[in-house]
This record gives C-alpha cells, sequence and structure tokens, in this order.
C-alpha cells in the first residue's frame, strides 16, 4: 500500500520500527543517520548507539572501506543492490567482549533514497541475518565434497579440482604433479584386525598427509585404499622428494598404531600435467599405470612417469 495519506508521520516511524530485520539510513560518507526495526532479538542487537556514527568510527578500517563502497554503488545504480557480509567481533570498535564471537552472515540490501538527508546522498539499508542458511549451505557442500570416514576430499570434488588445474595448465602452462597411491596388502589389515581397524589405518593415512602437504595441495580418497594428492605449481621433478617423504612418514606413523599398522606401506605412481593430454581422465590413467607398476615391482614405492 502507497497511500501516504492514510497514517501520519509518527505511525510511519512506528510502522518502520515494527520491522523485524533492522534497516538502516546511511549516507554517502557513511554516517548512520537513523534505524528503524531490528525487534527480532533472536537476530540482532539493539543498534541505536551507531546513529551520528561513521562506518570509520564503528567498524575496521577493511570493513568501513568495503561499506562504503557498497554505498557508492547503490547509489550510482539507483536499483536495489544486495550484497553478502560477514561480521566478527572483531570488526566492531568497542563491543563488549561478551557478545557472540562467531561469525555472523549478513544479506544486505541497499537501495537509494529519493530525497538527500542532511544534504547528503543517501540510502537504505536493510541487513538480515543469514548465519542460519550460511551455515547450511557450509553443511551442505561440506557433505557434498568431503569423505566422511578419512576427511580428505572426495572423488567428485578431486575431478572437479583436477579439471580447475588442467584449465589453468592448457592456458598458461602452469604445472600440477598428481600423486596416486595405495596401501599396500590392505586387505590383510581388515583380514587379520576386522574392519574396523582398516578404517583406522585409512584415516591415519588421511592425517599424514593434511599434516605433511601444503595448504595449497588437495589430498582426496578416491575410494577404498586409493588416495590422490595435486601439488599445484609443482613440477614432477620438485614433486618426487615430497612424494617420497609422505610414503616414509605414512609408513613411519602407520606402525605407530602398533600390531594393526605394522608393516603397512604405500606404493604411487607420479605424474604432472603434460601438453599432450587431452583430459583428466589421460592424467589419472598415467598415473594409475606407474602404480601398478610400483605394485609389480614389489610394493612399498613411488614411481614417476617422467
Ligand atoms: P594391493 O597391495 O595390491 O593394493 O592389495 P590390497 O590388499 O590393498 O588390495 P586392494 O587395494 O585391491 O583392496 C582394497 C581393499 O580395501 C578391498 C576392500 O575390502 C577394502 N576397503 C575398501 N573400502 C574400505 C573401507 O572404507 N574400510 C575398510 N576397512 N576397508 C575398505
Ligand atoms: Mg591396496
Amino acid at each position: 500500500m502507497r497511500d501516504e495519506t492514510l497514517f501520519s508521520g509518527i505511525q510511519l516511524a512506528s510502522l518502520l520500527n515494527a520491522l523485524p530485520d533492522p534497516a538502516f539510513i546511511l549516507t554517502r560518507s557513511g554516517r548512520y543517520k537513523a534505524i528503524y526495526g531490528g525487534i527480532d532479538v533472536r537476530y540482532y542487537h539493539d543498534g541505536s548507539h551507531l546513529i551520528g556514527k561513521t562506518v570509520h568510527d564503528v567498524l575496521t578500517a577493511d570493513k568501513a572501506t568495503w561499506f562504503l563502497k557498497e554505498i557508492e554503488t547503490a547509489l550510482a545504480w539507483r536499483a536495489l543492490h544486495i550484497v553478502e557480509y560477514s561480521l566478527v567481533q572483531g570488526d566492531i570498535k568497542g563491543l563488549a567482549t561478551s557478545g557472540p564471537s562467531y561469525r555472523l552472515w549478513f544479506e544486505g540490501r541497499i537501495q537509494a533514497l529519493d530525497f538527500q538527508v542532511d544534504e547528503e546522498d543517501a540510502v537504505l539499508w536493510v541487513a538480515s541475518n543469514i548465519t542460519a542458511r550460511k551455515e547450511m549451505e557450509d553443511q551442505l557442500r561440506m557433505l557434498s565434497e568431503v569423505d566422511a570416514l578419512s576427511g580428505l576430499l572426495n572423488r567428485r570434488k578431486l575431478m572437479s579440482v583436477l579439471a580447475e588445474h588442467f584449465d589453468t595448465f592448457e592456458r598458461y602452462g602452469t604445472p600440477m604433479t598428481m600423486l596416486i597411491f595405495d596401501i599396500d596388502h590392505f586387505k590383510r589389515v581388515n583380514d587379520e584386525h576386522g574392519h574396523l581397524a582398516g578404517d583406522a589405518v585409512i584415516k591415519t593415512t588421511a592425517d599424514v598427509c593434511q599434516r605433511e602437504l601444503r595448504s595449497t595441495d588437495a589430498a582426496a580418497r578416491l575410494g577404498g585404499d586409493e588416495f590422490v594428492v595435486l601439488m599445484p605449481h609443482t613440477t614432477c621433478e620438485q614433486a618426487a622428494p615430497i612424494a617420497e617423504r609422505l610414503r616414509l612418514r605414512i609408513a613411519e606413523t602407520l606402525q605407530g598404531l602398533g600390531r594393526i599398522g605394522d608393516c603397512v606401506t604405500i606404493s604411487g605412481g607420479l605424474t604432472c600435467l603434460r601438453s599432450g593430454d587431452g583430459s583428466c581422465e589421460d592424467v589419472l590413467k598415467r598415473g594409475d599405470d606407474a602404480l601398478y607398476q610400483a605394485k609389480r615391482a614389489g610394493r612399498n614405492r613411488i614411481i614417476g612417469t617422467d
């Protein structure tokens, strides 16, 4: 309803204040001129202390600059501008340390106003707390990308990361080396110590990968006792000692499990992206062939293809 005559000014202010989500009037220079609504105390703190302050007064420099940029965009665009952002305690200056310390996510819906406020252009910035939705999205992403037993990437995610590296290699020639490895005589572990002991060996192997590798490397469990490690920006020559160290560390750590992991080793194939490769599958196949050779050559070794 857009009938301005239906409510008085006081009634309109009261209506705005009844909104569950907070709505801020922010000027081009980043000053909070008014705040309405935000009555849903499950999601929002009282923001009335912000009035009269600027984003630089209440936010860290990075966040304040970002707010100003988004206000500018909304003013230039004139249409509804929608942004997502997160705030943690440290982003807000002078906030009591007793408040929630976790990251809160907001959707900001920003609309330029068609009148000035104190001789400045201004926007209406409605901030909706979307933390629950973000957490749900993170949870779903995790479930669809991570292997439950090992905590490493699953096959689906590995293939998409590999495809990205393949594209980067084709476009810019950026090297990437892949190690594919498999636990030796793993069936014996299951047969002699039971399936749960086998699971512990898989989990320990995965933990070593996560501990030993760089954060830019990606480790995945392809399935069963087979794993893949992607090492971006790394040539085969550079990757060989890394793979060798991983092989030794895994065997050493599994020995720490006592009888279960005693004498358990891995075999692997090491290969890098090549200009003749038609697809990711070619790379996986070459790595798999090298792994097979390592098994045939007596296991407990890494064989490179280059
Ligand atoms: P090789 O040295 O040739 O690799 O011999 P292997 O005994 O390790 O044989 P292979 O790799 O072919 O067998 C893998 C075994 O892993 C077969 C399967 O029973 C077992 N396995 C697959 N997934 C799981 C799992 O999630 N947990 C456990 N405990 N065992 C699994
Ligand atoms: Mg095996």
